[in-house]
């Protein structure tokens, strides 16, 4: 099973990625995940990829092409994955259609997670992330056990500086701008599905679950 989530930043990808995965027992990759875990190591990936991420810009193609290509080829994705937040514009896509190309491999659906602008400001500004395994919370729709501790592991949960309103608003308009253009990308593929972003994430679940075992 090869996945792919499309959808605004805060429409809920890395949520419903990481139930899919956890059913269907193939990781969830996350190129968000991969560079922030390389910004709390400190490595040159991480620093380059932070000053980017702190403006609410994409980091370079080529450098993030590179990066998730490397991890899919890891023994772990040999039967599937969700990817969560790749690809995020056209050159990235084309890459790794070409890449599963070259293995006789494709991608068999690209879920688009469809949440309109006005409802991304206030699940974005809800966000909690745990310092510790990035596990994601909503302080309203999505509450911790406990106030701002991580149910996971005990860590701490803070607001990411990139879901502040300010940097929200670019992030969006980098997304209409560069990857919406997916949502045509992968239709004219004859593999996009589009689900109902804004119902209860339990509800989005179960649409996306009923989908894929059609
Ligand atoms: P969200 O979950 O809100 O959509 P992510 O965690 O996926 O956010 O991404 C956070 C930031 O990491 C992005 O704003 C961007 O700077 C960078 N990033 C993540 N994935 C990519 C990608 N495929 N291409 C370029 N930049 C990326
Ligand atoms: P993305 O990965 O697309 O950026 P997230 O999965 O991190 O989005 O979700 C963004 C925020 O909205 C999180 O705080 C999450 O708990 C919350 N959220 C996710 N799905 C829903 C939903 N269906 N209804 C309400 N809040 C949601
Ligand atoms: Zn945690």
């Amino acid at each position: 099973m090869k996945i792919i989530m499309l959808g605004a930043p805060g429409a809920g990808k890395g949520t419903q990625a990481k139930m899919i995965a956890e059913k269907y027992g193939v990781p969830h990759v996350s190129t968000g995940d991969i560079f922030r875990s390389n910004i709390k190591g400190g490595t040159e990936l991480g620093k380059l990829a932070k000053s980017y991420m702190d403006q609410g810009q994409l980091v370079p193609d080529d450098v993030t092409i590179q990066m998730l290509l490397d991890r899919i080829s890891q023994d772990d994705c040999a039967k599937g994955y969700i990817l969560d937040g790749f690809p995020r514009t056209i050159p990235q896509a084309e890459s790794l259609t070409k890449a599963l190309d070259d293995r006789r491999e494709m991608i068999d659906y690209a879920i688009d997670v469809d949440v309109p602008d006005e409802a991304i400001v206030n699940r974005m500004s809800g966000r909690r992330a745990c310092v510790g395994c990035g596990a994601t919370y909503h302080i309203v729709y999505n509450a911790p056990k406990t106030e701002n501790i991580c149910d996971v592991c005990g860590e701490k949960l803070i607001l990411r500086d990139d879901d502040k309103p300010e940097t929200v608003q670019k992030r969006l308009s980098v997304y209409h701008e560069q990857t919406q253009p997916l949502i045509d990308y992968y239709n004219n593929e004859g593999i996009l599905v589009s689900v109902d972003g804004t119902k209860d994430l339990k509800d989005v679940f179960a649409d996306i679950v009923a989908m894929l075992e059609a």
